[in-house]
């Protein structure tokens, strides 16, 4: 009796003292969030929303790591296998691969995919060697050009873009597919005139191309992309800020779509939870970790380019925060 009033106290006493231990190894679950090539926003927003999770480690589990890509439409079909959690994809592609339409027509729809939430703006854009003589969209044609690697959405919304505005493969000298992390050094190098890429700003790849050689930025501005932003609902006009790189003095007039975060029925709703919670209540840290975050917005963030369901543990999320 005596000895069971201690052992209890003593339990008691370590229950208010003690910190909470640390999940041992067996208790971490471990996710992992597919992104895109390292001179990208996506493989930085992944690195950004995992250092927050992991900052909370001992409290609820989770062990969030990063893996470099070849982009959206990867990153959806490796969910969908099961071997990644959670991945960034452009609001285009994750259109088509919830609805089973597009590129994802053979592969049928993936019902089971799930919106997390909405990030940074994606513009679509064309860099050239100044020395090329690009200025618009049509002198693109005939030269060597990247449109982006096989697994990228640069590649997918590519095709789309070009089959609206007529052109065909063998209308350009070379139809590359260099990875985002090639394009820089194959454009200062020469080896290409232009590349055409969906990505946040600033990236990395862009001020290397920048930086390493006389650039301009060509605007995707044309009235079949006007009929294709009226009549698909992920598109929007959008304006590549001026004065982040030297090519772009007064900015860049274009259309793009949106970077999104994505997962599916398969990872849990406590996780996923977990990650949106250590976005939003460290919403101003968040912000600071990448330069294309600072204009970020919760209202938008939680429903712009989302056509999948919410997932259950961001919908919680939303919730509790009676954003929902
Ligand atoms: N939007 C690009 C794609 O999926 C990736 C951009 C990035 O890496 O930041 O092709």
């Amino acid at each position: 009796m005596r000895y069971a009033k201690l052992v209890s106290a003593l339990a008691l006493g370590a229950a208010l003292m003690l910190p909470a231990q640390a999940p041992s190894a067996a208790d971490l679950t471990f996710v992992t969030i597919g992104t895109g090539g390292v001179t990208g926003v996506y493989y930085p927003t992944g690195g950004a929303i995992c250092r927050l999770v992991n900052k909370n480690r001992k409290e609820h589990g989770i062990r969030c790591s990063v893996e470099s890509t070849g982009g959206s439409v990867y990153n959806l079909n490796t969910i969908k296998a099961g071997e990644l959690d959670m991945g960034v994809v452009q609001s285009d592609w994750q259109y088509h691969s919830y609805n089973g339409t597009s590129k994802f027509k053979e592969g049928g729809a993936f019902k089971e995919l799930r919106a997390v939430m909405s990030i940074h703006p994606e513009p679509v854009t064309i860099v050239a060697r100044k020395d090329s003589g690009i200025v618009k969209l049509d002198d693109l044609l005939g030269k060597r050009v990247n449109f982006g690697n096989p697994g990228s959405g640069t590649l997918g919304t590519a095709e789309v873009m070009m089959e609206a505005l007529g052109w065909k493969q063998e209308d350009f000298s070379l139809f590359s597919q260099l990875k985002s992390g090639e394009q820089a050094s194959a454009l200062c190098d020469n080896k290409i005139d232009a590349f055409f890429w969906l990505v946040g700003h600033p990236s990395g790849s862009i001020k290397e191309a920048d930086a390493g050689c006389d650039v301009v930025f060509v605007p995707a501005v044309a009235p079949a992309i006007d009929k294709l932003v009226g009549e698909r609902p992920y598109y929007r006009h959008a304006f590549i800020p001026a004065g982040l790189y030297n090519g772009a003095p007064d900015g860049v007039q274009t259309y793009g779509v949106g970077a999104t975060f994505v997962s599916s029925t398969a990872t849990p709703a406590e996780t996923i939870y977990q990650v949106v919670k250590a976005v939003f209540d460290n919403f101003e840290a968040f912000k600071k970790l990448h330069p294309a975050f600072a204009t970020l917005k919760e209202s938008e963030m939680i429903k712009d380019g989302l056509s999948a369901p919410l997932h259950d543990g961001a919908l919680r999320y939303y919730k509790e925060r009676g954003w929902q």
